[in-house]
């Protein structure tokens, strides 16, 4: 579809049409919401018609758009039984109605589908698979001495990630052809000797697919001229030795992540077309997604459904002045905190305070505006909200959800099954004898291992699984989409993985297990039910000898 354009934008193109397919379970289900309304209203309301049109609309358009003609073409069905219904002023006929909800199914699978084929999600449900992931990214390990790469290939296999020992130059290029992403982990101490295969190594950092490849040095030396060594032959990364286990995956996954971070997402609103196709060429040009919007009524809608990290906004539009909107902007729960920006002519600094004071802006950008100077302010302010959101939301040691979102996820992911008639279980975990381990290892080892379960957790799990630390040693994972026997088989996988990792203690190597508790929905039909059928059966996994998962009675 998109031939003859440059890699940059077909690169971006593709960006765009992952993070469409990502948001489509959300258009559903509004769709899904709104064919709800309609089915508990009993006379004909145009309004609910009108939203369920409208709904379907979006699909029609957005399918389209970004190539997926039989999406479209399904949500186009929908639309036009809305549309008739409207005209005639009726509610759907029995046929109308069945052939609605047939149509529903198809774009429900479609999106279920699609999801898989771009690696969003493994195979759901019934169907769900061990937890290992296909994702096309390896890890390489280079084959030379000094490094135990048996073990180090099992440890790494542990977490999910597909490893390989390889060989030869031409094996790496082999993985690049065919992988979206790879990291090559060298031991750098023999090579120094042969200088000949660094350079090749490195020479891959200029070949084709170059930009898939991440290289990272390992060494027994933590000296200057090593490191000098590793960053001249296209090292991204360097470890010096002990090469402990959560280190490695950490910068492991840390390249992998690298390249693929999601975008910065900015909104602008601004009337004069004209002037947001400029700023947003220059934001999309730095590398972000930008919405835009040129009547201001459009922009809680906006706002809902693109959910950007930071609005720019102009100071002076016709109908509504920029503070005003700001204002409406922030009266409204789930947008308080998103940075607001003004730019404008207003040069009076007196009146930008003003503005900033009265409507709740955040800073001003004044036209005509500098490219580098409008990239650099947008990125560092979205860098900071991403960044802030991360620390209030997420527990400080493992990065995991913590024990409020946690709970607040659980809460909306039932509604979401209820929505779409799909089932959840959910996990409690709790480490075995942990307090033994701090006792024995110490407290900064025990801590080590909270953080390997958690990266164990994130690797292994799917992107619609939600994982959050309680508090402690005690850990909580919802499973959407999955039955209590594939949720069982998926935790067991997971408990038995956990088992192998080898932990560093002071002069002593060790190994840690946990216990589990699992209760399924809908056997179980709210948050609360759920968590205590969950604790009731880690409680008896923990009586029955721990190292085990155990379903709810
Ligand atoms: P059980 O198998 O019955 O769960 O035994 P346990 O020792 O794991 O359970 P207990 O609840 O008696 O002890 C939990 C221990 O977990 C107490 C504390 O030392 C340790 N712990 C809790 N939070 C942290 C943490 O953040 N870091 C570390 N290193 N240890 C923690
Ligand atoms: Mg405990
Ligand atoms: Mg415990």
């Amino acid at each position: 579809m998109n031939e003859g354009l440059p890699d940059s934008i077909r690169e971006k193109l593709k960006i765009l049409k992952v993070k469409y397919v990502q948001s489509l379970p959300e258009r559903i289900e509004s769709l899904a919401a709104a064919l709800q309304k309609l089915e508990e209203s009993e006379a004909f309301q145009k309004e609910t018609f009108f939203a369920a049109q409208n709904e379907a609309h979006k699909l029609v358009g957005s399918g389209q758009t970004f190539g997926f003609t039989d999406l479209s073409t399904v949500a186009r069905g929908i639309e036009m039984v809305m549309e008739t219904c409207s005209k005639e002023e009726r509610t759907l006929t029995i046929d109308e109605k069945n052939q609605v909800q047939r149509l529903f199914q198809e774009l429900a699978l479609f999106s279920e589908r699609t999801q898989i084929e771009i690696g969003v999600v493994t195979p759901e449900g019934g169907q769900r698979e061990g937890t290992m992931k296909q994702d096309s990214k390896s890890i390489l390990l280079w084959r030379s001495n000094g490094l135990y790469l048996e073990d180090l290939k099992e440890q790494i296999g542990f977490f999910g990630f597909p490893v390989e020992i390889v060989e030869s130059i031409d094996a790496i290029r082999g993985f690049l052809d065919r992988d979206l992403s790879v990291v090559l982990v060298v031991g750098i101490d023999p090579l120094l000797e042969s200088p000949s295969i660094l350079e090749q190594i490195s020479l891959l950092k200029n070949g084709s697919n170059s930009e898939k490849l991440k290289i990272l040095y390992l060494s027994e030396k933590d000296d200057f001229k090593t490191r000098l060594m590793a960053v001249r032959h296209g090292g991204d990364s360097f470890l010096s030795s002990p090469f402990d286990i959560p280190r490695l995956i950490e910068k492991i996954d840390s390249l992998f992540n690298g390249s693929n971070q999601v975008p910065y997402h900015v909104m602008i609103i601004d009337d004069d077309p004209e002037q947001i196709s400029y700023y947003a060429m220059i934001l999309q040009q730095a590398g972000m997604v930008t919405s835009v919007v040129t009547d201001p009524t459009n922009v809680m809608k906006v706002l809902v459904e693109e959910k950007p990290e930071l609005i720019l906004m102009d100071m002076y539009m016709p109908n509504c002045k920029g503070e005003e909107l700001a204002a409406l902007i922030r009266q409204q729960e789930a947008f308080v905190g998103i940075p607001i920006v003004y730019f404008s002519v207003e040069k009076d600094r007196e009146k930008q305070i003003a503005a900033i004071r009265d409507g709740g802006g955040d800073d001003f950008i004044s036209k005509p505006i500098k490219p580098e100077h409008l990239v650099t302010m947008v990125k560092t302010r979205a860098a900071r909200i991403r960044q802030l959101r991360y620390f209030m939301e997420r527990d400080s040691l493992t990065g995991l959800l913590n024990h409020t979102q946690l709970h607040i996820r659980l809460v909306s992911e039932l509604d979401r099954a209820r929505r779409l008639g799909t089932q959840i279980v959910y996990a409690m975990i709790d480490l075995d004898h942990f307090k033994k381990i701090n006792d024995e290892f110490g407290h900064l080892s025990g801590d080590h291992v909270l953080r390997i379960l958690s990266r164990l957790f994130v690797e292994r799990l799917r992107k619609t699984d939600s994982l959050g630390r309680y508090g402690g040693e005690e850990f909580g994972i919802v499973l959407f989409n999955t039955n209590l026997e594939n949720g069982m088989r998926v935790l067991n996988e997971l408990r038995e993985s956990f088992s192998r990792i080898r932990h560093r203690g002071e002069g002593k190597d060790f190994y840690v297990t946990f216990s589990c508790g699992i209760a399924d929905f809908p056997r179980f039909s709210t948050a609360e039910a759920l968590i205590e059928a969950a604790d009731k059966a880690l409680y008896l996994a923990k009586n029955q000898g721990r190292n085990r998962v155990i379903p709810a009675p």
